[in-house]
């Protein structure tokens, strides 16, 4: 095949323990996921989550700069426990989601904050508060055939060696299985497929030269330096 411009690179994750790599397809996120998040967003936790999305190309390796972002002067992290995809589907039911996981990373969603609450007083989309380039770090994949299922455990965020989230992935509204059913009635879910299920309480501003490190329990950490 021939193209008329040089064709775009693919966007792609370590995988733990391999020197082969996860393509990424799309990448999902699920909104207010945590009851505590949702509470200090100043939103009722009884309100389902939700989706919104990431370009593919949005992927930052653990150990990069990450720019400030543009157009910004609230960027904020975002933890979150991410489910990279070996196989999809659509309508797959909660049962059998389990089945379609390759594995699990340390992510951050990285957000414009300001951009979003300007975008949320008038009811407009979050493409550019959330979508924006290199607002997805993500930490090594690690295959779920070495972890198993997780369910339970810690997952936490540092800003220069302080304490920013500390919780556990147990405490999720809709655990991975729901999130995976949820979704594949919305779109047909694909192998390299990356969901990031939502980060609990304790989201926070960032400023240039800071050090984030974020981790999962049993997962690789995640480190990245704000540039
Ligand atoms: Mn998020």
């Amino acid at each position: 095949m021939n193209y008329v411009i040089p064709v775009p690179a693919q966007p792609s994750v370590e995988v733990h323990g391999t020197a082969s790599r996860f393509p990424v397809h799309r990448i999902y996120c699920v909104g207010r996921n945590y009851a505590a998040h949702a509470r200090e967003m100043g939103n009722d936790d009884r309100t389902p989550p939700f989706f919104f999305t990431k370009p593919a190309d949005a992927v930052v390796a653990s150990g990069s700069s990450v720019p400030y972002a543009m157009r910004t002067t609230d960027l904020h992290h975002e933890v979150e426990l991410v489910v990279a995809l070996g196989a999809g589907g659509a309508n797959i039911t909660a049962h059998k989601a389990n089945s379609v996981i390759f594995g699990y990373a340390v992510g951050i969603d990285l957000t414009r904050r300001d951009l979003q609450s300007d975008a949320r007083k008038d009811g407009r989309p979050w493409d550019h508060s959330k979508g924006f380039d290199r607002s997805a770090p993500i930490g090594a994949i690690h295959p779920v055939k070495n972890t198993g299922i997780i369910e339970s455990a810690r997952i936490w965020l540092k800003v220069n060696g302080k304490d920013r989230q500390n919780a556990n992935v147990s405490e999720m509204t809709w655990k991975v299985p729901e999130i995976i059913a949820e979704l594949s009635t919305l779109w047909e879910l694909a192998a390299g497929d990356l969901i990031f299920t939502g980060t609990p309480a304790g989201v926070g501003a960032l400023a240039p030269g800071d050090s984030i490190e974020a981790g999962i329990e049993g997962l690789s950490g995640l480190s990245i330096r704000i540039g």
